[in-house]
């Protein structure tokens, strides 16, 4: 095993790291250290997260630079704003024994002048954003022309969250003589045909096993009703008292409502996701970076980058839509050698899905049981006890209250104490859980009995149709985005030429209207939604809606990926 010196770096940079506590290098520090240091060869780093991949091409990119000129010559992109805003603050830690470099950190949700103003200043090295890095360059804003290394961090988070055009156009601005050091935990076509379009002949370094998620992550399933999983993801909580939990929502209204009936039934947990404000994230962040929160409901999107340590379960509320985004969710946890759960909650028509990902990542699928109500009730029963145990008593200040506590209690022996401290708490788990049916699907059923299929709903009216160029695969994608009610939940569809029906299982019936109400637009026309009363004209035409249930749309407008986080009404 080779020290940080051996590796080529200056004294100063040494020092640095070993200030911050690095004592030896990480496996990929010490692989790819000596290879960037020669600055003159593309280079691909496959590496999972949190494996010390920012040092090592952060320390040979401060050894190439030049301090001192002004010209900007290093550019590194990272998927969030978070990740981009540590790796600026690690770039700056490891120059504080060497020399001074003006590092800036460019990134959307904050003042775009006072970044451009920083810019402006010489920055040697930008840490950006895709997006917010285009912002400034349609401004003129800043000048790429002198780039002799560009950083490609988390390329498959980017690429994952859309951000290839943007990718396209940045490399377009940069020369064709710099260096492409490019670090990825997954190697899908996106990242390859990155690699073969602007990268020749890389230097190419695994880390780890490739494609594999990480080893420590124990993956379950269980498989439940669409309708139960709420329930399902209560129990799992319930039997989980310590929990430290992140849950993984498909889009922005499922998360904020998981988030929202957590709370009300009594959870210690909050929503993530593209709605909310920068400011309003970043005060979820901290909470539960600081673990005064429990249990974060997120969407992907928002989710990127995030990296908390002790995360111990991360579920899935649904599968997600691509494979990809499996392994960045359950990455979550598990973290730093840690050991992580990761739960999908799955209906019998996912189950295939989870097959397909125990091919891909070469790891096995447990199928977990929902708790029953007993099994549930005993784990908070053993988790009390353990409390009452482990409290700490503060002896001085009870002391003088005890013995009026003495003289209520002492007809009560040791047992019927035990049992009435108990059931203080406990009460509520028994009420809750009496007659707590078992939510567990049978395997052996056959896959339409199972009740994930949308049976009868409320009728609704909608001034879209065949004349706004929707079809039902359209149609259901675009009232999913806009009314967050999942397409499982949307049923029979009628469209018309200037209008079209649609039927919504009963309880997604208000929030679908209030979600529709006011302010949508399509195509620049406002968009009207009712309920109505149904047709009583026999048999009516089954149209597709089974086929579209099974799920999204190829090619549709609508598809979650950065427009799905961003609030807009206007399609
Ligand atoms: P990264 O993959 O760069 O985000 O690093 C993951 C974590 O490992 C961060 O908390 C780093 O501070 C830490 N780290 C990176 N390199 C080393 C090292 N050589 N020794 C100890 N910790 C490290």
């Amino acid at each position: 095993m080779k020290s940080f010196e051996a590796l080529g770096l200056s004294k100063g940079l040494v020092e640095s790291v070993q200030q911050i506590g690095f004592e030896i290098p990480t496996p990929i520090q010490e692989k790819a250290i000596p290879i960037l240091l020669k600055g003159n060869r593309d280079f691909v780093g496959l590496a999972q997260t949190g494996t010390g991949k920012t040092a090592a091409f952060g320390l040979p990119l401060l050894e190439l630079i030049d301090a001192d000129s002004r010209n900007t010559q290093a550019l590194v992109l990272a998927p969030t704003r978070e990740l981009g805003l540590q790796i600026t603050s690690d770039l700056e830690n490891f120059t504080e024994k060497f020399k001074p470099f003006n590092i800036v950190a460019v990134y959307g949700g904050s003042s775009i002048s006072e970044q451009i103003r920083k810019v402006k200043r010489g920055a040697q090295i930008i840490v950006a954003t895709p997006g917010r890095l285009i912002d400034l360059i349609d401004r003129k804003a800043i000048n790429l022309s002198t780039i002799q290394y560009v950083v490609l961090d988390e390329a498959d988070e980017m690429l994952n969250m859309g951000f290839k055009e943007d990718l396209d156009k940045i490399l377009s601005f940069t020369p064709d003589t710099k260096s492409t050091w490019l670090f990825s935990a997954t190697m899908p076509r996106e990242v390859k045909s990155i690699m073969k379009n602007y990268m020749s002949d890389p230097y190419e370094l695994t880390v780890g096993e490739q494609n594999t998620g990480n080893v420590n992550i124990e993956h379950h399933y269980v498989m439940v009703q669409e309708k139960d999983k709420y329930l399902a993801l209560k129990r799992i909580l319930d039997d989980n008292p310590e929990i430290f939990g992140l849950i993984f929502c498909r889009t922005r209204i499922d998360t904020q409502r998981i988030a929202e009936m957590l709370m009300k039934d009594g959870y210690n947990a909050d929503a993530l996701h593209g709605d909310l404000t920068q400011q309003q994230r970043d005060r979820v962040m901290l909470k539960f970076r600081n673990r005064s929160l429990q249990i974060l409901v997120a969407t992907d999107v928002a989710a990127r980058g995030i990296d908390v340590e002790d995360i111990s379960h991360v579920i899935h509320m649904n599968m997600p839509d691509e494979m990809e985004f499996y392994t960045h969710r359950s990455g979550r946890t598990a973290r730093a050698g840690k050991k992580g759960i990761s739960i999908a909650m799955i209906s019998r028509r996912e189950l295939g899905r989870v097959k397909q990902l125990e091919k891909t990542l070469k790891s096995p699928f447990k199928r977990m049981m929902v708790p029953t109500g007993p099994q549930v009730c005993q784990k908070q029963l053993i988790a009390l006890m353990h409390k009452v145990r482990e409290v700490k008593v503060n002896e001085e200040e009870i002391g003088e209250f005890l013995p009026a506590v003495y003289e209520e209690l002492k007809d009560l022996t040791k047992q019927e104490l035990i049992k009435r401290f108990a059931s203080i708490e406990f009460n509520r788990f028994l009420d809750y859980y009496r007659n707590a049916p078992d939510l567990n699907l049978d395997d052996r059923k056959a896959s339409d009995s199972d009740g994930d299929r949308y049976v009868t709903g409320s009728r609704f009216f909608i001034n879209l149709g065949k004349m706004d160029g929707l079809d039902a695969g359209s149609m259901l994608s675009f009232i999913e985005d806009v009314s967050g009610v999942n397409r499982k939940s949307i049923g029979k569809m009628e469209l018309k030429g200037a209008y079209s029906f649609f039927e919504v299982e009963k309880d997604k019936a208000d929030l679908l209207l209030s979600e529709f109400k006011g302010g949508v637009e399509f195509k620049g026309r406002q968009v009207r939604v009712e309920m109505t009363e149904r047709r009583n004209s026999g048999p009516r035409k089954e149209s597709s809606s089974r086929d579209f249930k099974r799920g999204r749309t190829s090619g549709s407008t609508f598809k979650g990926s950065k427009t799905t986080e961003q609030k807009r009404r206007r399609y």
